[in-house]
């Protein structure tokens, strides 16, 4: 299967990109992994985008389209894949278009992860993660940890990401309505949205995942 996942931030969608690429045997292929191999790779395209990214500007399209379809002809994904993080705009999702019937081949789905705004906030503002490792990730409402302010791994203090603070949550929350909203409805032309909601126990939303995409979880 050839998927996109496409949901808000704090929708879950790394954590549900995993799961679901796992049970579909499909690479899962996201922008962060994508430019951090390249960079650590020294490519030619990983090299561009470190120049952009040290100058604090934005990468261009162009290099994260060249990324994506790079991955996309490796032999692993040949038989599918599920993107995550890309396409984000509707330029990025015009060229993986392009690219896709170059290559004879199309997309199966879309699938949009839901969550209200207001989930979206509390999941991250609540996030306490850890000084000493932030794979040590805690929230004060989901998840709290044994004494306030302290990690239950490792005895580090807890704090909140400056990335995580409501009102960058809300300019985060704008940015995905205004980029990436439009690619929904892109698609949605092509008949290949399925939405779902990403609420509730991840295990979940995965099954409810596999059930909109129309495969069984033995497949
Ligand atoms: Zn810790």
């Amino acid at each position: 299967m050839r998927i996109v996942l496409v949901g808000p931030p704090g929708a879950g969608k790394g954590t549900q990109a995993q799961y679901l690429a796992k049970n579909l045997s499909i690479p899962h292929v996201s922008t962060g992994d994508l430019f951090r191999a390249n960079i650590s790779q020294g490519t030619e395209l990983g090299r561009q985008a470190q120049d952009y990214i040290d100058a604090g500007q934005l990468v261009p399209d162009s290099v994260t389209i060249g990324m994506a379809t790079n991955r996309l002809q490796e032999a692993d994904a040949a038989d599918g894949f599920l993107l995550d993080g890309f396409p984000r705009n509707l330029a990025q999702a015009e060229a993986l278009d392009a690219f896709l019937a170059e290559q004879g081949i199309a997309l199966d789905g879309v699938l949009d992860l839901e969550v209200p705004e207001d989930e979206i906030v509390k999941r991250i503002a609540g996030r306490r993660v850890c000084r000493r490792d932030s794979s040590h990730v805690f929230h004060e409402s989901y998840n709290q940890p044994a004494r306030e302010g302290v990690c239950d791994v490792c005895g580090g203090e807890l704090y909140q990401r400056p990335d995580d603070s409501e009102d960058t949550v809300r300019t985060r929350i704008e940015v995905y309505h205004r980029e990436t909203e439009p690619i929904i409805d892109y698609y949605r032309a092509q008949n290949l949205v399925v939405t779902i909601s990403a609420l509730g126990p991840v295990d979940e939303v995965t099954a409810r995942a596999m059930e909109a995409l129309g495969v069984s979880e033995a497949a």
